[in-house]
């Protein structure tokens, strides 16, 4: 949110509870702690915490995290929509990995729902920090855009192997 959306938001605010709003170094000091939070989430923050609070919040910026993050979980389409571009460790939601493993003469493939995003829905995601210290490595599909990730389970059973469930595991 920009310097004056988020003047319009404590301002606003402040109407509400019948309270002074703070010195414009404190509202500084507060737009650095929460000005990445987006503009379209506002009016939904602004809501809650009238409806929420009966005076006036006593840490408004981590009042204001805190419901971004509810207002996420309501609107999980949101969450796809804004990070889906953005995301530099993914491949849309997903982690694509390869393991060399001794035994096998191609790298293994797996996948995981990306813990940097969380823009797939999913009880447990992994991060490309956690993948790489298990050692995998990373496939960027847009490198090779014909290229599927192969199923590592399949792989595994069609060896007579059981993989185990990383994605369950670093949950
Ligand atoms: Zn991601």
């Amino acid at each position: 949110m920009t310097w004056i959306e988020f003047t319009e938001t404590i301002r606003t605010v402040c109407t509400y509870y019948e309270r002074k709003i703070p010195n414009d170094n404190a509202l500084e000091l507060w737009h650095e702690r929460v000005k990445t939070i987006p503009r379209e989430s506002l009016d939904w923050i602004k809501r809650k915490i009238f409806e929420e609070n009966d005076t006036f919040p006593k840490n408004l910026p981590t009042v204001m995290w805190s419901l971004y993050n509810a207002w996420l979980t309501a609107h999980p389409e949101k969450r796809a929509f804004r990070e889906e571009a953005q995301c530099p460790e993914c491949e849309g939601g997903w982690l694509v990995l390869q393991k060399q493993v001794d035994g096998y003469r191609q790298p293994i493939s797996f996948s995981a729902p990306c813990g940097k995003c969380r823009q797939i829905p999913s009880a447990h995601y992994m991060t490309l920090f956690q993948a790489i210290e298990q050692g995998y490595e990373r496939i960027e599909l847009k490198k090779y855009p014909e290229a599927g990730p192969r199923d590592i389970k399949k792989l595994a059973e069609s060896v007579g192997m059981k993989m185990p469930d990383y994605a369950r595991r670093v949950a």
